[in-house]
């Protein structure tokens, strides 16, 4: 398979070549068409397996940028791992006109409500933070169609699942949900069970 394939915006396939990505790693292979045709989806995956592009292309696809309001989400469990995502979003989607926000505990909340008074497409981040701007009605999800929540089994650890739930519930009714972990516990399960309908799943 090759990039071309997928019939991406020629912005994108510009800034995925750029970066050095000449052909997609199986779990892009498996996971971009599935998500572009809109299905939820559980991947067991690794770090080291290209994971992250395999979300970021399909979020940056769909993203219409004609459009102001968050339309993709995409938590994580660290401000380290939120910054590094955010990064490789500009980095594949340095051609396009995507806005790309993170947003994590341990910064001025004040810094991030000014952000949010200009566009922002996508809005990478850790629960704690995201849940009080969704709850501020700051950050306005209810047109959040993608919602993505990577290294999940750190994710839905006792003390952030039920505000992962929470958030989802500020997204739109029809999300897109994409469940990426390295290992599969019983708290992704049973997150899985109530909160991911009919997910296609994968098993590198
Ligand atoms: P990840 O599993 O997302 O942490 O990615 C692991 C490494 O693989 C990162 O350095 C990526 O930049 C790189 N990578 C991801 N996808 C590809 C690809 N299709 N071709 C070459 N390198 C890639």
């Amino acid at each position: 398979n090759d990039f071309e394939d997928y019939f991406l915006k020629r912005e994108l396939l510009m800034g995925i070549f750029e970066k050095g990505f000449e052909k997609p790693s199986p779990i892009q292979e498996e996971a971009i068409p599935i998500a572009l045709a809109g299905r939820n989806l559980l991947a067991r995956a690794k770090n080291g397996t290209g994971k992250t592009a395999a979300f970021i292309i399909p979020c940056l696809e769909k993203v219409d940028t004609s459009k102001d309001h968050i339309q993709a989400l995409v938590l994580l469990p660290t401000r380290e791992l939120a910054l590094q995502t955010s990064a490789i979003f500009k980095e594949l989607g340095k051609h396009m006109d995507v806005q790309v926000m993170v947003t994590t505990g341990g910064t001025m909340l004040r810094d991030d409500i000014m952000r949010l008074y200009n566009p922002v497409h996508v809005i990478v981040g850790t629960p704690g933070r995201l849940l009080d701007l969704a709850r501020k009605r700051v950050a306005k999800l209810e047109q959040c169609s993608t919602v993505v929540m990577d290294e999940a089994d750190k994710l839905l650890a006792p003390e952030f699942e039920v505000l992962c739930e929470e958030i989802l519930n500020f997204c739109a009714k029809d999300r897109q949900i994409m469940l990426f972990s390295a290992t599969f516990p019983m708290s992704v399960k049973r997150f899985k069970d109530r909160n991911v309908p009919k997910p296609y799943e994968i098993n590198l």
